[in-house]
């Protein structure tokens, strides 16, 4: 089990040994950040803060100042930085086989694929890396199974999404964004999706019909500011696309694999999807690891070279992902989302209306958190509580986003509580 360091340590003490130890060169945070902003593209703006190791929950800067990682890469590092477990798995799989191609077999993918679909209780895995991957192929499995299983004449498949949604950066993704930040200038734009407003079960009763091969969408919006929708609107998508033959897509990249206490985010409604997309914590914090899994019916429909990736299911990303399948297997990280994200939940409700918090939004160890504009922008308040040592991520202008590993201990999320209440006041 990971244990995070103690929280009595304040950020601004170094830690023991050399704070710039495998830092080459020893370079400070701001010739760092001045190279990067010189030499890579600004499709980021990054937090001012330069991590050069991690353990747990907490990281470490090239400075040797240490700070309580509040957003886990986005539930990329659900099982916290550098799990040994997972470590493990990776490095007694480095040793032995590390990429085949699919063109061979190799003896990781059965294992991989079979448990991923006995803890998603389906009956067919189809593996990619990015979720931006995995998303499109859950697009393109619902058209193929829309003309070939369901019948929709040539080129009439539609797929409905949600007003808010974030499925990811590729040029069919972006086509169905509503965030103009996204979508502008990458035009034009592919066709065959129908946006309806999130939460809005009218709305979705009328935009699905005969053509509509699928509803795609997130149980919990993370992008948007962790958006919960209303009660019974996932049980009712799951009633709509069952009356009308569309299959229910379920993009669990994020609110997936113990995020909010339960293994899927569906869970919370007992609603089961026809497929999930899954991505970030799948791949353990180490590699990339995505996949959709469906049922045979579905994902049946591929016939060799129909789809693919040199990298899906490689290996190393298959030793990975069956690591994590048997972690979640125990119930340990939902148990632990379930009852610290009650506790998180409580205390950052306490704050709401004192002053700065307007609203609070989430599930299990996921939090959205409102800053009325005239305490400042939610970015100024994550650069405040980055000067205390706490990284979260402010997303759409006044909401930041906390998501800390699901191995934080109960003390570590106090002490970033106590900071939270230091600058949201309360
Ligand atoms: C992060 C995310 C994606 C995209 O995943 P990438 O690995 O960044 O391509 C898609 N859907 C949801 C809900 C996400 O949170």
């Amino acid at each position: 089990m990971t244990t995070a360091p103690t929280s009595s340590l304040p950020p601004s003490q170094p830690s023991a040994g050399s704070p710039s130890a495998g830092t080459p060169a020893s370079a400070t945070a701001a010739e760092l950040i001045s190279t990067a902003e010189q030499y890579s593209a600004h499709n980021y703006h990054p937090l001012p803060v330069v991590v050069s190791s991690a353990e747990g929950a907490w990281m470490t800067d090239v400075a040797g100042r240490r700070y309580l990682d509040m957003l886990a890469g986005y539930s990329a590092l659900n099982f916290g930085h550098g799990n040994p477990r997972l470590l493990h798995a990776a490095r007694a799989q480095l040793d032995r086989l590390t990429l085949t191609s699919r063109a061979f077999h190799h003896d990781r993918f059965a294992p991989f694929c079979s448990e991923l679909a006995a803890l998603c209780g389906m009956e067919m895995v189809l593996p990619m890396n990015t979720g931006a991957e995995a998303v499109e192929t859950a697009v393109k499995t619902a058209r193929k199974w829309g003309y070939r299983v369901k019948g929709v004449g040539e080129g009439r498949a539609k797929i409905v999404a949600a007003s808010g949604n974030f499925h990811g950066r590729t040029t069919t993704v972006i086509s169905f964004s509503t965030d103009e930040e996204a979508r502008a200038d990458y035009g034009p734009y592919t066709p065959g999706f129908e946006i309806v407003p999130y939460g809005d079960v009218d709305a979705l009763e009328a935009a699905v019909d005969d053509d509509t091969v699928a509803v795609l969408l997130e149980p919990i919006q993370g992008e948007a500011g962790v958006l919960v929708p209303p009660p019974g609107y996932l049980a009712a998508v799951r009633r709509i696309t069952r009356e009308r033959g569309a299959l229910f897509i379920a993009d669990e990249i994020q609110s997936g694999l113990g995020r909010t206490g339960r293994t899927f985010a569906c869970e919370h409604e007992d609603v089961v999807p026809d497929m999930y997309v899954l991505g970030k914590a799948l791949g353990g914090g180490v590699v990339p690891v995505s996949a959709v899994v469906s049922s045979r019916e579905v994902l049946g429909v591929f016939r060799p070279g129909e789809h693919g990736s040199t990298f899906g299911g490689n290996p190393l990303a298959c030793a990975v992902g069956l690591e994590v399948i048997a972690m979640l297997r125990t119930g340990e990280y939902q148990r632990r989302a379930a009852e610290l994200g009650e506790h998180l939940h409580r205390e950052l409700r306490a704050l709401v209306g004192a002053e700065v918090v307007t609203e609070v939004r989430g599930r299990g160890l996921w939090a959205g958190v409102d800053i009325a504009p005239e305490h400042g922008t939610a970015r100024e308040v994550s650069q405040a509580l980055m000067d205390q040592g706490v990284l979260v991520k402010d997303t759409h202008g006044q909401t930041i986003r906390i998501a800390p590993p699901l191995v934080i201990s109960r003390e570590d999320l106090d002490w970033a509580l106590d900071r939270l209440r230091g600058v949201l006041g309360g």
